[in-house]
């Protein structure tokens, strides 16, 4: 039986042989015109992801993790003269306070515990009351697999005038992002999630006029997205760029573009997700989360009474299988398994076989 090894973690994903073979390509010194050309080319089909006007938006490309462009993101949109309120309901949001903290910005918490969502009466009485102009949220909030209700804070935002920073790190290329509304100020996500990319390429997409005014912003001479945003008009870079992985997020987007787009994606994503939800809940196996809360990519199962994530850990591994453990409380009680990636209908067919013999 063939045994491919399949990642079911949250990134990195499982890669399809097209964008491994994208790694294959020639070397390149990001200082020829060869290299600029793919940045450009690269920034384009992020922009046509979601249809977005190259001439209203821009996409910086980063060399690092996700974890980079959400911090570029709030060091180089947020100001001194803001004030900003950061909604969190997991890890993800609770990082982004911790960069908040140590960049000294200005910041107020609304916090929810990790199985609540974002509690949307107390955040329009909240703004109503209060002057914040920026606010932060994730999108999906890898840590339960629950997909923010976006759309809703965003229409709450506009109200007043508040403009909203998305880590969008889980969900760019495989979830609906509302950039029709205006209150959605920047997007930060990565090459090796959704996307199907290779670690070590991130991206910040916004409107070109904040990237413009976010000069002078950033205390960090790295996360400076105004330098990079300058000098990738030309298809250049400040620092030496991750080369390969852009090499690999370039094949990335064509791929996602031939297969249909985010659209496209979602669907395969709640393909899988829904038919490994119905084969675990008739082996008894419950969801974390309703199922109408969960993204299409992730999902959070608790943990059978008399296993440990360890044992199931080891049990899928033997089968070449990589699932995941849930953080902090959740630890103890539950797996997740992420479907992103390259998974083929038989990898999928072989998935469930397995979760039949060991469930
Ligand atoms: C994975 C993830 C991150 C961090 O990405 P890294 O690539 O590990 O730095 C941030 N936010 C969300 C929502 C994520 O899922």
């Amino acid at each position: 039986m063939n045994k491919r090894k399949i990642l079911l973690n949250p990134g990195p994903v499982t890669l399809s042989d097209r964008v491994r073979a994208s790694l294959q390509k020639n070397d390149l010194c990001h200082r020829e015109t060869n290299f600029a050309e793919l940045l450009k080319e690269v920034k384009r089909k992020l922009l046509e992801v979601y249809e977005l006007d190259s001439g209203v938006y821009d996409a910086v490309v980063l060399s690092g993790s996700g974890t980079l462009a959400v911090e570029a993101m709030l060091s180089s949109f947020i100001s001194d003269e803001d004030k900003t309120l950061v909604l969190t309901n997991g890890v993800y949001g609770e990082r982004m306070i911790q960069m908040m903290k140590l960049h000294n910005k200005h910041h107020d918490v609304m916090k929810e515990s990790w199985q609540d969502p974002v509690n949307l009466i107390a955040l329009e009485e909240l703004l109503k009351k209060s002057s914040y102009s920026k606010l932060l949220l994730v999108h999906n909030e890898t840590t339960t697999g629950r997909l923010n209700d976006l759309k809703a804070v965003l229409s709450i935002c506009e109200k007043f005038n508040v403009k909203v920073l998305l880590d969008g790190v889980s969900s760019f290329g495989a979830e609906e992002i509302n950039f029709d509304f205006p209150a959605l100020l920047a997007v930060a996500s990565t090459a090796n999630k959704c996307i199907h990319g290779i670690t070590g390429a991130a991206f910040v997409i916004s409107k070109e006029n904040a990237l413009i005014q976010s000069k002078g912003n950033a205390s960090v001479l790295y996360f400076d997205l105004f330098s990079y945003f300058s000098q990738q008009e030309n298809g250049w870079c400040p620092f030496t760029p991750s080369v390969h992985s852009i090499y690999a997020l370039s094949e990335a987007l064509d791929e996602l573009a031939d297969q249909g787009g985010w659209e496209n994606r979602k669907k395969s994503y709640s393909k899988i997700s829904l038919s490994i939800r119905e084969l675990l809940k008739k082996k008894g196996i419950e969801t974390l989360l309703e199922w109408r809360d969960c993204s299409s990519m992730i999902t959070s199962f608790f943990l059978p009474n008399n296993m440990t994530y360890q044992t199931l850990y080891e049990l899928f591994e033997d089968e070449n299988f990589i699932i995941y453990a849930g953080q902090g409380d959740l630890a103890k009680k539950i797996f997740r398994i992420c479907n992103m990636g390259d998974i083929r209908s038989e990898d999928l067919d072989r998935l469930k076989s397995v979760i039949q013999d060991i469930f």
